[in-house]
């Protein structure tokens, strides 16, 4: 019993250290095809907050990857099944989370007839969909002044959910649902309370609304940098 659980764990491992491996092989041989691209890869910019910072919409996963660690989790797996004339044909809808667990994280769904290219869609749709999330110290209970917590109150939206995050005061933990417990998790937020309406929809659409409120801390999206001319209401 004992030997067999060891052996699982060390495939457990394998697996993980072949998919790092893969990773950086990838990496490795990524031609970049925008400026920006080029100039990641050049060192002439290092940081995320940097491209923030100047406005450059990140058109590529690979700069992503390229300046930070992500981690990803499967969050929704859907497989049809349809009958045609030559027998059955499947079909994936993967949602994949990413996040930095410091202050970015993005959801992506993508669909594919076959799972893993499902997957790997859905993880490059969620790291060129990654908000920046300010995290902050706003409860008026606690004044450390660590962003430990949400700076203020933010709520997001997604179809009939809505999601509302509070600021708690530091070892609150995170009083929220699975779903948003992710989230925040992915994001690196430690403490919050949480209000929640619509709770018959999907696990997916509370993922997307509390990512919603959480880059309503900030209002930046990688994809679009600061967002669209005129959106930003500070
Ligand atoms: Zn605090």
């Amino acid at each position: 019993m004992a030997g067999k659980r060891e052996r699982r764990k060390i495939s457990d491992e394998e697996r993980k250290a072949k998919a790092a491996e893969t990773k950086a092989k990838e990496l490795a041989a990524w031609v970049p095809k925008t400026l920006l691209g080029k100039k990641v890869l050049a060192g002439e910019v290092t940081s995320m907050d940097e491209i923030l910072k100047s406005n450059q919409p990140v058109l590529e996963p690979e700069i992503i990857d390229y300046l930070m660690p992500l981690e990803e989790k499967m969050i929704e797996f859907k497989k049809t099944t349809r009958v045609v004339r030559a027998g059955r044909k499947f079909s994936f809808r993967i949602s994949v989370l990413v996040g930095n667990k410091n202050g970015f994280v993005g959801v992506g769904t993508a669909k594919d007839n076959e799972k893993w290219p499902a997957i790997k869609k859905a993880t490059r749709k969620a790291k060129l969909n990654l908000v920046k999330v300010r995290r902050g110290c706003g409860s008026w209970e606690c004044t450390c002044g660590i962003g430990h917590s949400v700076p203020f109150r933010v709520t997001g939206k997604t179809a009939s959910v809505k999601v509302t995050f509070l600021p708690a005061p530091k070892g609150t933990g995170l009083v929220a649902g699975e779903a948003a417990k992710d989230v925040l998790l992915f994001a690196g937020v430690q403490d919050v309370w949480t209000k929640v309406g619509g709770a018959t929809d999907t696990r997916l659409n509370f993922v997307k609304a509390s990512i919603d409120a959480l880059g309503k801390t900030t209002r930046m999206k990688v994809s679009n940098a600061i967002g669209k001319k005129g959106g930003r209401k500070e």
